[in-house]
């Protein structure tokens, strides 16, 4: 199975998804995590072009290299790794690519699931969990120099919040919220029942 923990910049993915690791190895999972745009050495090479704060360049573009990234992921790491037996934690999936390269307008959330699935082949996310709390509160847990992202400021995430709630019901497979606002072993219980309960599904 795949697994894709999503939200905003700050929300607390990083934590979220050792802990949730840890909670489904203890089930028996043999766990995978990758970091969507990431992984790869195509990836990790995209991850930096796409995340250059000296760097402008056309949303369409912009979508183009992450479903470049996870294309690659897909086909040499997670579609493997699935065939293998192991359960996939992804820290986001092509809900971010929806989401972030939507917000702004030159490209619809629609063409970027259609594009998106074109490039995801037959993988998608059998569960997605989001994280979610206001932008505020999120801008304020990050630490260090901003990324491309991030240096769009609060308003921009606020929107790009608001898209996560918005899309999240077209995502593939089963989907939940979690008020990441509450402290991390909270949030780790509430994303475990999610887990739970999806697994006796
Ligand atoms: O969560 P992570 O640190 O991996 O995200 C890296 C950056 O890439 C974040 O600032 C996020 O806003 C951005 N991103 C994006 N479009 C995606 C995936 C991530 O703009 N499809």
């Amino acid at each position: 199975i795949l697994i894709s923990l999503d939200g905003i910049d700050g929300v607390g993915k990083s934590t979220q998804i050792l802990r949730l690791a840890d909670h489904l190895g203890r089930l028996g999972h043999d766990v995978l995590c990758v970091r969507d745009p990431g992984t790869t050495d195509v990836g990790t090479r995209l991850r930096e072009l796409l995340l250059d704060s000296d760097l402008t360049m056309h949303r369409r573009t912009e979508a183009m290299l992450f479903l470049a990234s996870r294309c690659e992921m897909i086909e040499t790491v997670i579609a493997p790794a699935m065939a293998a037996g192991k359960t996939v934690i992804s820290d986001r999936f092509l809900l971010s690519t929806v989401v972030y390269q939507s917000v702004g307008g030159e490209v619809s959330p629609q063409q970027l699931w259609d594009l998106g699935r074109l490039a995801n082949g037959a993988v998608a996310a059998d569960m997605t969990i989001l994280l979610d709390m206001p932008a505020v509160d999120s801008m304020a847990r990050i630490q260090g120099p901003a990324d491309r992202m991030e240096s769009r400021g609060v308003d921009y995430m606020e929107s790009v919040r608001q898209a996560f709630l918005d899309q999240l019901p077209h995502a593939s497979g089963t989907t939940a919220v979690v008020d990441a606002g509450q402290g991390p072993d909270q949030v780790a219980d509430q994303i475990q029942i999610a887990m739970d309960d999806f697994l006796a599904s």
